[in-house]
């Protein structure tokens, strides 16, 4: 789920990554936005294989090297059994897959967008088309999916501020 657009939009280059090198290796490297502008590339990645393997392991840039979510934190220290942490991740993956079946339902199928961009949008339809009531229903639906979700990942996944090395 780091690399799938579940949790994060994308990844962000620093230093010691090279976006030449990551280019060839296959990721679209572009730049972000705003006044600093660094590298940077959108989620779901390109190098995700469908095995849920990374197909550029071992040159995988820093911020994928460093980043460990809290269910592995917390199962690696033993504050949850390996078991219990693959159950969640289970759960949490059915419930992002979910939000990506009302989201294909309610027509967003660019499944090359990270989730939190694809509902965003969807928002934004919602906001200027004139939905009819089932696709309100379902737009229903998904807000509810998506706000499960977040509950989850904001109390389970993302590493908690108390922890030093949180990005
Ligand atoms: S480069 Fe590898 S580790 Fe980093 S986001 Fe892509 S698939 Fe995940």
């Amino acid at each position: 789920m780091c690399c799938d657009g579940t949790l994060f939009d994308g990844v962000q280059l620093e230093r010691g990554d090279s976006a030449k090198r990551l280019r060839a290796l296959g990721l679209p490297i572009g730049l972000s936005q705003g006044q600093k502008p660094v590298g940077r590339f959108s989620q779901p990645c390109a190098a995700l294989c469908e095995d849920r393997t990374c197909h550029i392991y071992q040159d995988r840039p820093r911020q994928c090297r460093t980043f460990e979510c809290q269910v592995f934190k917390d199962a690696n220290t033993g504050r949850i059994e390996f078991p219990a942490a693959q159950r969640l991740v289970e759960k949490t993956r059915r419930q992002a897959d979910r939000a990506r079946r009302l989201l294909f339902r309610l027509g967003e199928t660019d499944e090359y967008c990270s989730l939190g961009e694809r509902f965003h949008r969807m928002q934004c339809r919602m906001e200027t088309d004139a939905p009819d009531a089932a696709a309100l229903a379902l737009f229903a639906d998904l807000s509810l999916a998506v706000h499960k979700l977040k509950l989850v990942t904001q109390a389970k996944f993302y590493p908690q501020s108390d922890e030093p090395d949180s990005p």
